[in-house]
């Protein structure tokens, strides 16, 4: 028998000692790409780089309020600086969302599949997850997500550019939805690959702030800025809902380090945004090279690509894995591709093609 079977184990919270950690992309071998963790494959700018050398004041705490940075995302934005409030990582301000608004016997909403962390967010928190499957082209079915809320539902989680389907809402799909959606029930609008986003009929929530006092978009400087490592993230709402997230957020996790390159990335926005184009024009081409060889992709709008491919999800991940190209597998429905360096490309297609032609 196993000896630790005979210990008496600590009391801890069933659902928490169920749940497993969030699963991180793995490393790329030297001569590999690490394409799974829609990371930006270009060098951090010298100038940010700088600005994070330069934030030496490590000795003290950082002004976790981030208020400069805020200030500059409130003027931007068109809103005031209480409407923006900056975590480590728009991940940690999902979290601090979750826990302001749903508890045990709540309800959260979202699509499926879409992010991972957002089940394990939910449990964290003792709420209930109530995942709408995605439609067939790979959408979120905003009719059948408005239908699923109850009077136990406290959020919904929509996300667009779809992680890991690369699918948008449209603007005429979210207003619909949020005409369903009871007023005091709150919408999170997960916006993390906006900068990526080529289809005009695309959702922009900045402008709805107005509209609906439950709405709360969220962005972040990991994707299209280049910072994932950093940490650094925001959200823009209703001043009322973001106090409830600064409530239950962790005390003092954003650095200074990485709001000062925060700041920086603002400051060189057209240089980050030329990469921007660059990666979607590389997602196009890597798009439709896959739909030459015959794979059915969906059109990407973020910087990744998905790949439907369904029971042979773990088989055709692990080809591409012994290739050099490190991708992230969810099976048994498919693949997301992160759209890397110039090189990966050709690679890439090199293999999928031999791929697509071993399905049965
Ligand atoms: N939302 C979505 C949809 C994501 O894909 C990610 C990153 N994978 C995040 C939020 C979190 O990003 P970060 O915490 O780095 O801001």
């Amino acid at each position: 028998t196993d000896p630790s079977a005979l210990r008496p184990g600590v009391k801890l919270r069933p659902e928490i000692a169920a749940l497993p950690p969030y699963r991180q992309g793995r490393a790329a071998a030297p001569d590999g790409y690490k394409l799974s963790s829609n990371e930006n494959p270009f060098d951090p700018l010298p100038g940010v780089a700088s600005a994070v050398t330069a934030a030496s004041d490590f000795n003290r705490y950082p002004d976790a309020t981030a208020l400069v940075l805020r200030g500059k995302l409130a003027e931007r934005l068109g809103v005031s600086v209480d409407e923006v409030h900056v975590g480590a990582g728009s991940v940690s301000i999902i979290a601090q969302l979750v826990l302001a608004a749903a508890g045990p016997g709540d309800e959260v909403v979202y699509s499926w599949r879409s992010f991972e962390a957002y089940p394990g967010l939910v449990t964290v928190a003792g709420a209930r997850s109530v995942q709408v499957p995605n439609r067939a082209d790979h959408g979120h079915d905003l009719p059948a997500m408005a239908a699923a809320v109850t009077e136990a539902t406290r959020l919904v989680i929509v996300c667009t550019p779809n992680n890991p389907t690369g699918a948008i809402v449209t603007a005429d799909e979210f207003s619909a939805f949020m005409g369903a959606v009871p007023s005091d029930v709150l919408v999170i609008l997960d916006e993390a690959y906006v900068e990526f986003v080529g289809d005009p009929r695309a959702v922009n929530g900045i402008p709805l702030l107005g509209h609906y006092p439950n709405l709360v978009v969220l962005r972040t400087f990991s994707k299209a800025y280049g910072l994932a490592g950093l940490r650094i993230g925001y959200a823009v709402g209703p001043v009322a809902v973001l106090d409830a997230a600064r409530a239950t957020a962790i005390p003092l996790s954003v650095t200074g380090q990485a709001t000062a390159a925060a700041i920086a990335s603002l400051d060189a926005e057209d240089e980050l945004l030329d990469r921007v184009r660059t990666i979607a024009a590389r997602r196009d081409d890597v798009w439709r090279g896959l739909n030459e060889q015959g794979w059915a992709v969906p059109k990407p709008q973020g910087n990744f690509v998905w790949l439907p491919t369904g029971e042979h999800t773990t088989a055709a991940a692990d080809e591409l894995f012994a290739s050099g190209l490190v991708v992230r597998a969810f099976p048994p429905d498919g693949i997301r591709i992160s759209i890397g360096e110039h090189e990966s490309v050709e690679k890439l297609l090199s293999i999928t093609g031999k791929i697509v032609q071993n399905l049965p």
